[in-house]
Parts: structure tokens; sequence; C-alpha cells
């Protein structure tokens, strides 16, 4: 099936910190893809700043050779194409160098879209903002994108919103969470919204919970001195979970429209039953892990990684969140994240109720209660466990099978990188995909007081080997209430 490409605005994307992990594995890559599909004007030029002393040519070279290892079947002449746009202007944030460099650069251009991609460490957030408005280079089409983490709690948050803020106007400023890119969440959207068979099942007389894993089976490797002043609720459910949480939850916004969406998602986080103090214990668990096995062998623990052995940070976090509204009221959201887990896979699953009353002999099998599987990686795909009638003749036996929804394989296209969508996005101007910054304050209020209870508790997180599922004390959490996590496609 052909894929409809509609070519953006011209525009000048600057990227600083083109020289860090972010530009390599993503950005570059996916600027690439959407070059090669044709979505790119002409004349878009991606501008890109660092503080290493590079030319043009140098910086073409280093972006060629993160293409070559990060895109499967460079097409020679696209890649020409695509590096011919790429302007290198040295920049240092610390010394103030380089920004009349830059000016010079957009003044050829003062027409186009611009947009400014902040792919540095968030200390230099607030001076890169400062450093644009100074310069004058907010014209009426800018754009900034801002990666996470946007602050370590909401006084943070708040603090930074501020400063960006001070320079761009909300609707400027695009805070990207890139699960939202992913064509799964977006599918959640399509499937819940686009169909009339889920949205009247979609809510507690019908759902019985809901689960939301991230699980990486990578440890911190040589990221575990950022890492420590994190843990996984900040790094990963402050955002990402909260993120998906809130479009599995969310009532059907008005329109597809970033305000009407945004609103929606606010409602969710505003009705998150907050978890304090004593309930804490009960509601959350965190986990440490130690050495084990992963798919590649041996692995050292996380202190040992760390280099101490003080360290109270979480790699592993479970919660069970309730949402106190209507739609919602005593349907558990169990949430749980780690390093070091299993295995790599990231799904939210819909666990609908049983079937009231059986017709069937008790030799027909287990009823096993139907199941909707959202899988945002590896393979991303839609899963529905149902129930059938095992073939053939001979008595009635059940079976539950996956009526397997997966695009990638339906539409035999090549599944995008979030970024692909979501950079397109920033340039259309688009921001239902990117989070809005009282989203981030509502996040952060229900996540502060848990961070607060861990900080001022003795407890540490629990041990867990590496490889596993994580601490027990997070399969207790979801057995006590007589109901276990899913395994499916695990
Ligand atoms: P990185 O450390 O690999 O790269 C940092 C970049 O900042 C480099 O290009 C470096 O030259 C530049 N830089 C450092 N000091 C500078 C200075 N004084 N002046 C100008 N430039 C300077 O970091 P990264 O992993 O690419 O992450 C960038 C941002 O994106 C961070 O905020 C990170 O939290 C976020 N992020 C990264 C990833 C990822 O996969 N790498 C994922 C999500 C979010």
């Amino acid at each position: 099936m052909a894929v409809r490409v509609i070519e953006v605005d011209e525009f000048d994307l600057v990227v600083f910190g083109g020289t860090g992990d972010l530009a390599h594995r993503k950005l570059l890559p996916a600027l690439y893809h959407r070059d090669l599909d044709r979505q790119l004007p002409a004349g878009a030029r991606i501008v890109v700043t660092a503080r290493r002393r590079y030319a043009d040519a140098d910086y073409r070279d280093w972006a060629a050779a993160a293409l070559g290892e990060h895109v499967a079947d460079l097409d020679e002449a696209a890649l020409k194409r695509f590096l011919a746009r790429i302007r290198y202007v040295p920049l240092d944030v610390d010394a103030g160098t380089g920004w009349s460099e830059l000016a010079a650069v957009l003044e050829e251009r003062p027409d186009v879209v611009r947009v400014f991609y902040l792919a540095v460490a968030p200390d230099f957030f607030g001076p890169i903002c400062e450093g644009i408005g100074g310069e004058g280079l907010v014209n009426a089409t800018t754009r900034v994108v801002i990666e996470k983490p946007i602050g370590k709690d909401g006084a943070s948050a708040r603090a930074l919103n501020a400063t960006i803020g001070a320079v761009f106007d909300e609707h400027q400023i695009f805070r990207i969470d890139h699960y939202l890119g992913k064509e799964t969440v977006q599918n959640l959207m399509a499937l819940r919204f686009a169909n009339a068979l889920f949205e009247p099942l979609w809510n507690a007389a019908h759902v019985d919970h809901v689960q939301i894993t991230v699980a990486e089976s990578l440890g911190v490797g040589g990221r575990a001195g950022y890492y420590d002043a994190a843990g996984a609720l900040r790094d990963m459910v402050q955002n990402h979970l909260l993120q998906l949480l809130c479009l599995a939850a969310m009532e059907p916004p008005e329109s597809m429209d970033a305000d009407s969406v945004r609103d929606e998602k606010l409602k969710v986080l505003k009705a998150l039953a907050p978890i304090t103090g004593d309930s804490v214990d009960r509601l959350t668990v965190r986990g440490q892990y130690r050495a084990g096995a992963s798919a590649g062998g041996a692995v050292p623990g996380y202190l040992e990684e760390l280099g101490r052995d003080d360290s109270r940070t979480e790699t592993f976090v479970a919660l069970k969140v309730q949402i106190a509204n209507w739609r919602w009221a005593g349907v558990p959201f169990y949430l749980r994240t780690g390093k070091r887990l299993a295995t790599r896979v990231s799904e939210i699953v819909v666990q609908f109720r049983p079937i009231p009353h059986s017709i069937f002999d008790p030799e027909a099998g287990p009823i096993a209660a139907n199941r909707l599987i959202l899988r945002l990686q590896p393979d991303e795909g839609v899963t529905m466990q149902v129930m059938i009638k095992d073939p053939g003749p001979g008595g009635m036996r059940l079976r539950q099978v996956p009526l397997d929804m997966s695009f990638a394989e339906a539409f035999k296209v090549r599944n995008p990188d979030a970024y692909e969508r979501l950079l397109m996005d920033v340039i259309r101007g688009n921001q239902t995909l990117f989070m809005r910054r009282d989203e981030v304050d509502a996040a952060w209020s229900w996540i502060d007081p848990i961070l607060d209870a861990w900080a001022a508790g003795a407890g540490h997180p629990k041990p867990y080997t590496s490889g596993t599922w994580g601490p027990s004390a997070a399969i207790a959490l979801i057995e006590r209430d007589g109901r276990t996590w899913a395994e499916d496609g695990l």
C-alpha cells in the first residue's frame, strides 16, 4: 500500500547538541528517512551546532558515518541530497561563542519555519533559550523542541518552563515525549475513536484492569552517574507511562486538535488518586537490580556499575494507580517499568471482565477474559485475545486465540521511528503529540509526594536479580488483588 507523503513547508532546523547520542541515533536517521520519502522541500536546511570546531565537510562525514550505522540500505543519491542540506556552526553555550555566526546563517532565510531542537543536557535549556531570545532569533514561525527530562520535581520543572516561557509562547514550545510518536500509541486513539466497537466497553463496567509495562533488558551502563540522580519514577513514569495512561483513559476529545486532546489528558492527570504518606508502601514497589544473567551473559549489578554502594535510586518501579472519575472508579491501572528485566517490551494490556455466566460444559475448558494488547516495542502491533471453538468435529472445546492486528505486517510498510513523525509535526506546527505546560505540572504534582515519601522513609529499593521481572513484591502487588501480570508475547 502506498503511503501518502505531504511535503512540509520550507524550514531551517537548528539542532543544538548535534554531535550527541540523540542526534547520532535518532534525529539524523529520522530526517534522512523523511528526505528519502521526499517530505523535505528542496530548500530545507539542517543547521547543526555543537562545541566541536568542525567545518561543514567534517560534520557531513560524521553524519554519513552515523547514518551508515543506523540506517539499513542507505540510498547513495538520497544520502548526498540529505548531506548537502547540512550546515555546521560551532557554538559553545558556556563560553557564549558562535551565536552571531548562527544568527548570520538564519538571517539568510528570515521567512521560513525556524525550529530550534535542544538535544543537549537540561542545564543548557535555559541558557540556550536566553541566547536565542537575546540574539533576536525568534520569528513568527519559530518553534522550540525540548527533550526530557523537564525538571527533577515540580518546582524545578516550573522554573524551567518559566525560563523557556520567557522567550517562547506556549504555542511555540514542543515538549517531546517520543512514546507519543509511536505508531501503536496513535493506533490506540484510532482503535478507540475510529471504531464503534471498543468505546462502549471502555469503562469500569467492562474493563477489569489495565496494565502498562515498559521493560528494558539493558542496564544503565555508562549512564549510571546521570541515572542515579533520576531513577525509574522520574525517568520513565512521570512522562512516558503517565502519557500512555492518559491516552488509554481519557474521554473522547472534541477533535484531534492539540488543545482538545491535551485538555482531556490533563483531566486524567488531575483525577489520579494521590499516593501519599502511608499509602506509598501499599501502592508502590521500588527495586534495584543486582548482578545476574542477561541475553549476553553475566552482568554486574547497579551498585557495581555506579561504583558506590549507598545509592537508594530505583531502577524498577511498580505502581497501582486509581483514576477517581466515573469512567474508571474501581479499575486499577498497574504500571511497571525497569532496567535489566527479563526482556525488552513495552505494552498496554486492557483486561476485560470475565463473562457473567458460562453455558459450556467444564470439559470445554476454561474461558479466559478478553484482553486487548497494544505492543509498542519491539514489534509494534495490536492483538485482541478472544475465545473460539477448537476447529474439528467432536465435542465443544474452547480455545483462546490472538486476533492479530499488526499493521506493519498487514500493510507491508516500514515502521517509521517515532522521531520521524514528531519532527514533521514540529515543522507543521501540530502540537497534538507534545506535552503542554500544565500537563507537565499536573504529572509532577502527582509524582512529587511519592518521591517525598520514599525520601523520608528509611527503606531501600528491593533487590532483584538482573534478567528477572523485578522484585517479588511487584508480583505480590498485583496478585494481592487476585490478578497477574500479563505474559502474552513476553
Ligand atoms: P550527549 O551528551 O550525547 O550530547 C550532548 C551534546 O551537547 C553534544 O553534541 C555536545 O557537543 C553538546 N554540548 C555539550 N556542552 C556544550 C556546550 N557548552 N555548548 C554547546 N554544546 C554543548 O547527550 P544526548 O544523549 O544526545 O542527549 C541530549 C538531550 O536529549 C538530553 O537532554 C537528554 O536527556 C535527551 N534525551 C536523549 C535521549 C537519547 O536517546 N540519547 C533520549 C531521550 C532524551
